[in-house]
């Protein structure tokens, strides 16, 4: 068995469960904490059984959540290290950070974890978990500023979040600790785009996507012979993502703007310009193109998603796909969904 569950889709926020029988990932947390558990709980994910959470990038739509939400349910995240580091940067913007510096601030994480760690089994555990993350804070602190090119697309986070959204049970002074670092994670793992892994008994392997961020990826999920994958934020169709897409049961497919949509609409020139470009978002042209030419035909679902709500408009998508799709009879079983930012879609389970 698997199971897709795509809880948010578009420029406001990403984010879907993908489960087996025994293991369950989030991929990217680009909603509020709140509005993460409030959607999994109406989709009947649960989410303190999820093991893990998955970040295609680091853009604000993919992560506005991501913190709060893995520090809530203390499971750990997996980035990229060029994600990570840049995720970093963008929760400390104000600051410098030479590779020398982040290298540091990683080495005091792994400290400040060990110390929690070892603390936790200590009957001090609240000060000394405080005490060794306020260290790592206080660090952090003097690190990083940088500007992000994408800050004007970006959602901002919400401060009461990590108030309402904190750990049952934990101490206020560890709160309080966790919320003076906001790159605080319970636990923090690397991978690398094109080098498969495993998370329980879902292999999992990354492939690079063409976008504006540090190290952007695709994902291709496998468990007990069911292929899943998501490929959204994608600048075109490059070579790699087409033949990382091949003998797919359910795929979550980006198919972003309207071209006329788009050009005729409210974005300024300079942002039109970036949609467009080469490490922008995918056309419903561009999707169609793709369906009708390289696509292999073998998904049960094809999930159309991250859909632009200013340059698009749902029935265009499906539309354009659907016509991709009838060019080819033997495609004509492919069933085409619609993901939703608005509300979660139903499980998709096969
Ligand atoms: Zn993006
Ligand atoms: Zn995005």
């Amino acid at each position: 068995m698997m199971r897709m569950t795509v809880l948010a889709s578009g420029s406001k926020g990403n984010s879907a469960v993908i489960a087996s029988s025994r293991t369950r990932v989030l991929v990217d947390a680009g909603l509020s904490c709140r509005e993460l558990l409030k959607r999994m709980a109406i989709a009947g994910e649960d989410p303190t059984a999820l093991d893990a959470i998955l970040v295609t990038h680091e853009h604000q739509d993919h992560i506005a959540g991501l913190g709060v939400l893995a520090r809530r349910l203390k499971i750990p995240v997996f980035f990229t290290e060029p994600t990570h580091r840049a995720w970093v940067r963008m929760l400390t913007p104000r600051t410098t950070m030479t590779y020398a510096k982040w290298l540091d601030h990683v080495q005091r994480e792994k400290e400040a974890r060990a110390a929690v760690l070892a603390a936790s089994t200590s009957t001090d555990s609240i000060v000394a978990q405080s005490e060794a993350i306020a260290k790592v804070s206080a660090e952090g602190a003097v690190l990083n500023r940088s500007d992000d090119p994408n800050a004007t697309l970006e959602l901002p986070v919400d401060p009461d979040e990590e108030e309402l959204c904190s750990p049952e049970g934990g101490g206020a002074s560890t709160q309080k600790a966790e919320k003076s670092d906001p790159t605080h994670l319970p636990a923090v793992e690397y991978f690398h785009s094109g080098t498969r892994f495993s998370i329980g008994d879902i292999d999992i392997t990354p492939f690079t996507i063409p976008h504006d961020a540090a190290d952007p990826c695709g994902f291709v999920f496998e468990a007990e012979g069911i292929r899943m994958a998501l490929a959204t934020d994608l600048g075109y169709m490059s070579p790699n993502v087409k033949a990382a897409l091949k003998r797919i049961d359910v795929l979550l497919l980006e198919s972003n703007h309207d071209l006329e949509m788009l050009r005729d609409g409210p974005y300024p020139w300079s942002v039109k310009q970036r949609v467009l470009s080469r490490v922008g978002h995918l056309s419903n042209d561009a999707t169609a193109e793709f369906l009708q030419k390289d696509y292999d035909g073998g998904a049960s679902w094809i999930v159309l998603g991250h859909l632009s709500e200013s340059n698009n408009a749902p029935e265009l998508a499906r539309l354009s796909a659907e016509q991709a799709l009838s060019n080819q009879p033997t495609l004509l079983g492919n069933r085409i969904l619609l993901a939703r930012q608005a509300v979660s879609l139903d499980p998709i389970t096969l």
